[in-house]
């Protein structure tokens, strides 16, 4: 019998609820077409929480997403919270649960779709065949380390440090090899080794792991050197493994390759196979409750989930080209439309892409 996989879901606020809906129907289609079980649990995080819990991250929350084997997020916050003190804002409940569920890398993936390419601001023989993804740290660097004022010579003075330890660099180094061992076998490793010491440590560690990987690629790219090459030649990378601050630049560099924000998955890992599966945009007040969302960015989270946390790569290969042949069809969302008057609901999405499973 398959095995029951647990899912905790968090729909969210704004936009959140809406995209989650439609990567559930996704979700059961799986079910029905491979016959992989999934039981979903709904837990309250970010403002809702607050609202009905009184903190964005309630203990009973924590409970769901620990006794599950992935977490599936819509998006949290809102004006409506943006201004309350900081244990009262979503965000300090995302940088909470990470911390809480040890993930301590972040990936993007992204992927031109052929019939997308005009929607990118650059040429689409530039793009063609743009496939890669970004393993960004998420844990140290200069985010985390101590950042102080003092008195200087010259007057008030700042300053933040970037720590890193040989562990923290090789846990997410090694992730980075066995994902690109899952790909095309080439590993792009981001650093500014020729002013960091941080980025030489990296290095170091790098190339002490590289042996134990001999069928990736490995090429040492300077960061700056990266954010060019990047809108120069996207199609040449598969796998890019940087610390915090520079996955932060070059991910949200990454995601304009491909032209919406509406269709850009992610995932949060930690040690083994549990993670945290979420669109890269946020809870988009805005469109919230009109039916106007992109879910596309949700569906293609599950996927990733699939793929990555229980390994059913068939599943994940159907839902991915369910979403290319919808699109190839000519459907879109308003973010994606050229022509919004014959832009679909969220809801029409959802349901051509299961139909397409
Ligand atoms: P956060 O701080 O949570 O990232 P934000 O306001 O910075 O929030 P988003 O919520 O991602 O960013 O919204 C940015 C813009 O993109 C908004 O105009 C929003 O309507 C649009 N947007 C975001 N997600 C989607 C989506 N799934 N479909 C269509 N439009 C979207
Ligand atoms: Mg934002």
């Amino acid at each position: 019998m398959t095995e029951v996989k647990k899912i905790a879901v968090i729909a969210g606020d704004g936009i959140g609820p809406e995209v989650v809906a439609e990567a559930e129907k996704v979700l059961r289609r799986t079910e029905e077409v491979f016959g992989y079980r999934f039981k979903t649990e709904h837990t309250l995080f970010g403002g809702i929480a607050i609202d009905q819990k009184g903190t964005p991250l309630p203990e009973e929350t924590l409970a769901v997403c620990k006794s599950a084997d992935a977490v599936l997020l819509g998006a949290v916050g809102g004006p409506k919270w943006d201004n309350n003190p900081k244990e009262l804002r979503p965000e300090t409940g995302l940088l909470g649960i990470r911390k809480a569920l040890g993930l301590f890398s972040n990936l993007r993936p992204a992927v031109v779709f052929d019939c997308l390419k005009d929607a990118s601001t650059l040429k689409p023989e530039v793009l063609e065949g743009t496939d890669l993804i970004v393993v960004r740290e998420l844990t140290g660097g200069i985010y985390f380390g101590d950042k102080f004022r003092r008195d200087g010579i010259q007057g008030q003075e700042a300053v933040d440090t970037c720590v890193y330890n040989v562990a923290e660099v090789e846990r997410i180094v090694r992730q980075a090899f066995e994902i690109a061992q899952k790909r095309r076998k080439k590993l792009a490793s981001v650093d500014k080794a020729n002013v960091l010491e941080t980025s030489r440590l990296w290095r170091e560690v790098v190339n002490r792991v590289a042996p134990e990987y001999p069928d990736v690629e490995l090429e040492h790219v300077l960061v700056d050197n990266c954010a060019m090459q990047l809108l120069r030649r996207p199609s040449s990378f598969d796998v890019i493994v940087t610390e915090n601050m520079f996955g932060d630049i070059l991910s949200d560099e990454a995601a304009m390759l491909t032209g919406s924000i509406g269709m850009l998955a992610s995932a949060s890992l930690g040690e083994g196979s549990f993670g945290l599966y979420e669109p890269v945009h946020g809870s988009a007040p805005d469109i919230a409750g009109q039916g106007l969302a992109n879910p596309i960015a949700t569906i293609l989270s599950t996927a990733l989930m699939l793929r990555m946390t229980f390994g059913y790569a068939d599943a994940a290969d159907a839902i991915e080209a369910a979403v290319a042949e919808v699109l190839d069809a000519g459907h879109r969302t308003s973010d994606i439309a050229v022509d919004k008057s014959k832009a679909i609901s969220t809801t029409e999405m959802g349901n051509l892409i299961v139909a397409a499973i």
